[in-house]
């Protein structure tokens, strides 16, 4: 099985709001993308599961990928600081 098929392997959202990351990118096929706030989701979620509880504000459709939305190196810098 291919890493990314094992769902035990995927990452939390308990996991992810460990590193204060609140929102997920969601990518879809139309060429949209969006950060989406997930904190009334549970921890026990995994993140690239959202791909079935989201849809796309442009086209309707379900996203192909979703992944944590990590701060750029700035705004790490400033959550340190
Ligand atoms: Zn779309």
């Amino acid at each position: 099985m291919r890493p990314e098929l094992d769902e035990t392997l995927w990452m939390s959202l308990g996991n992810m709001r460990t590193h204060r990351v609140r929102n997920v990118v969601a990518r879809c096929r139309c060429g949209h993308a969006a950060s989406v706030n997930v904190d009334m989701l549970p921890d026990e979620a995994k993140v690239p599961a959202l791909c079935r509880r989201l849809r796309c504000s442009r086209c309707g459709k379900r996203p192909y990928s979703t992944e944590p939305d990590w701060p750029t190196r700035d705004e790490a810098a400033a959550m340190r600081s």
